[in-house]
C-alpha cells in the first residue's frame, strides 16, 4: 500500500551526511523512515457480537437497562448508570445528527473515503449516542445539527461497524 504519509517527514538517506571525526553527531537529526508494515488482526466483539451481527440483518441493537431503563444507543450490557444486567432491543432506523466532524484522515479502511463525515446520532427516548459516517453529503454546507438521517446497511455485510453508515432523509 502507499503510504499515506507526506514523504518530506522522511529522512531523504542519499543526503545524509556522516561525521567521519565523530564531531557533531549529537546534532544529527533524526533518522525517519518509512516501511510497509501489515497485521492480521484477531479481534473479538465479545458480548457485543449481537450488535455487529444485526446490522447484517439491517438491524441496530442498542440495550436497555433491565433496572433504570437506561436506554444505550452505543450497547452497554452492563449499564453505566446502575451497574445492571442490560438487554437487547432495536434502535429506529433514522435519527437526528447530534454533532459532526469532517475527517481529513482515518484508519486504513477509512482512507479512501477521505475527507469523510462522522456523526454523532441522537435516537428518540434513547439516552446515549452512536457513532456513525455521514454518506452522500457534497459538503458541511449540507451537514446539520438535528438533521433528520436514516441507516443504511452494506448489501455485503463484513461484521464491522462499517456496514452501516446514514444518509439525509
Ligand atoms: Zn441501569
Amino acid at each position: 500500500m502507499k503510504s499515506a504519509f507526506n514523504k518530506k517527514y522522511f529522512t531523504d538517506l542519499k543526503k545524509l551526511k556522516w561525521a567521519h571525526n565523530l564531531k557533531g553527531l549529537k546534532k544529527m537529526p533524526p533518522i525517519v523512515l518509512s516501511r510497509h508494515d501489515e497485521t492480521d488482526y484477531i479481534h473479538s466483539y465479545g458480548e457485543n457480537s449481537p450488535f455487529f451481527a444485526g446490522l447484517a440483518h439491517n438491524e441496530i441493537l442498542g440495550t436497555r437497562c433491565r433496572k433504570c431503563k437506561t436506554k444505550f444507543a452505543t450497547p452497554r450490557l452492563s449499564c453505566l448508570q446502575c451497574g445492571t444486567d442490560c438487554n437487547w432491543f432495536l434502535l429506529p432506523k433514522t435519527g437526528r445528527i447530534h454533532s459532526w466532524t469532517k475527517c481529513y484522515f482515518g484508519g486504513e479502511s477509512f482512507l479512501k473515503e477521505t475527507p469523510y463525515f462522522l456523526i454523532l446520532v441522537e435516537f428518540k427516548g434513547v439516552n446515549s449516542l452512536l457513532l456513525s459516517r455521514l454518506k452522500g453529503v457534497k459538503d458541511e454546507k449540507h451537514v446539520e445539527i438535528n438533521m433528520e438521517v436514516e441507516a443504511h446497511f452494506s448489501k455485503k455485510p463484513k461484521y464491522e461497524i462499517t456496514d452501516l453508515w446514514f444518509e439525509k432523509k
